[in-house]
């Protein structure tokens, strides 16, 4: 296998628009986010709520989970 065609892997420090900052696998030194399991609605259930719902709503859509 050639080396030199492999992406160069390290850890990424992602910073979230809250505020938390978490480190993952990527080919990238640095990631922002605008959101995190920290913040993200799908977890607290509190913020955001309405992009949460339309979110919902797509995959509900794509998955046929609701009547329409
Ligand atoms: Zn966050």
């Amino acid at each position: 296998m050639r080396q030199d065609i492999q992406p160069e892997f390290h850890q990424a420090t992602v910073t979230c628009n809250c505020g938390n900052t978490f480190t993952v696998g990527s080919t990238k030194s640095e990631i922002h986010v605008e959101i995190c399991s920290k913040c993200h609605p799908f977890y607290t259930g509190q913020q955001k709520a309405t992009s949460a719902r339309g979110r919902i709503d797509r995959f509900n859509k794509k998955y046929g989970m609701n009547n329409q």
